[in-house]
């Protein structure tokens, strides 16, 4: 499993209903509707992915 970035929500990486492929690192996405928000402004999702893992919070 793996965290949709946008919402928070563990996707299925084998069967996800949506993801793309960002600067050679592909993103799972709950629906196409997250999808299409990351793709709006991936840099603030991807950010946001890096803090948290700074901060040692695991879900
Ligand atoms: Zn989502």
């Amino acid at each position: 499993m793996v965290k949709d970035l946008v919402c928070g929500m563990m996707v299925d990486k084998k069967n996800p209903p949506a993801q793309t492929l960002y600067k050679g690192e592909m993103y799972y996405f709950c629906s196409m509707d997250c999808k299409v928000k990351f793709s709006e402004n991936p840099e603030k999702y991807i950010a946001s992915k890096q803090q948290e893992e700074k901060k040692g919070k695991s879900i």
